[in-house]
């Protein structure tokens, strides 16, 4: 099947409500043309500089779509990213929340800003470690920043080859939405719970995800 046809099955497939986010991580221009004209309205990048060269080929085509930033944000690409994409998917501490929303101020951007839970508490990934008290806090911080709208929280959990294992995770991850959530922080306006990708998206969605994140499932196996 083609790009556009895995993405409408999918499409088809998930409730209206779920947003269908497509990782495009080493995808051509053409490609992610591709998936923008079957009615793609989200994408994610994980590399400021791939966004850039992303953007640059496509020109306008590219704006059509809202970006996503999906992977770590280093401080000295918080400028350039910040003119390439909507949303930043991996936000984890308060320095780098102060960092981006100083940089945002600048040029007067509101960015919309999801944190980044490592729910499986794993050294080798980044976000915030799925603790109530921490979470709040940086919560708390980011609604307090007049140039980032808290609108999010995001989850990769372990790679696992059964998707029922990652269930746990989720879980973990929507009770910390549902808390965050509660707390009614004013400026902040949780509406996205990001989390699922090819292999876990149904599990993810059974948890409440409403927010998935496609790669090989749409584009096929990466090189
Ligand atoms: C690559 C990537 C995905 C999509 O992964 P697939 O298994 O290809 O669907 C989702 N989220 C993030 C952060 C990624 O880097």
């Amino acid at each position: 099947m083609s790009i556009s046809e895995n993405f409408l099955k999918v499409r088809k497939e998930v409730p209206e409500e779920v947003t269908i986010l497509l990782a495009c991580k080493t995808r051509t221009p053409d490609e992610v043309a591709e998936v923008i004209a079957a009615g793609a309205t989200d994408l994610g990048n994980n590399y400021v500089q791939e966004a850039e060269e992303m953007v640059e080929a496509m020109g306008d085509t590219a704006f059509q779509a809202r970006w996503h930033m999906i992977g770590p944000l280093q401080k000295n690409k918080i400028n350039k990213a910040l003119r390439l994409v909507d949303v930043i998917q991996t936000v984890h501490s308060v320095k780098q929340a102060e960092a981006i929303d100083l940089r945002a101020s600048r040029i007067d951007k509101v960015v919309s800003a999801f944190i980044e839970i490592n729910s499986g508490r794993e050294s080798n990934k980044s976000g915030i470690d799925p603790d109530f008290e921490e979470v709040k806090r940086l919560a708390g911080k980011i609604s307090e920043c007049n140039n980032l709208k808290l609108e999010g929280l995001m989850t990769m959990g372990p790679f696992l080859d059964d998707p029922e294992e990652i269930r746990p995770y989720f879980r973990i991850t929507r009770d910390l939405y549902d808390q965050v959530r509660n707390l009614n922080l004013p400026g902040a306006d949780l509406k996205y719970l990001s989390m699922g990708m090819t292999d876990s998206y149904r599990v993810a969605i059974e948890e409440g995800s409403n927010m998935i994140r496609l790669g090989t499932g749409i584009f096929g196996p990466r090189a």
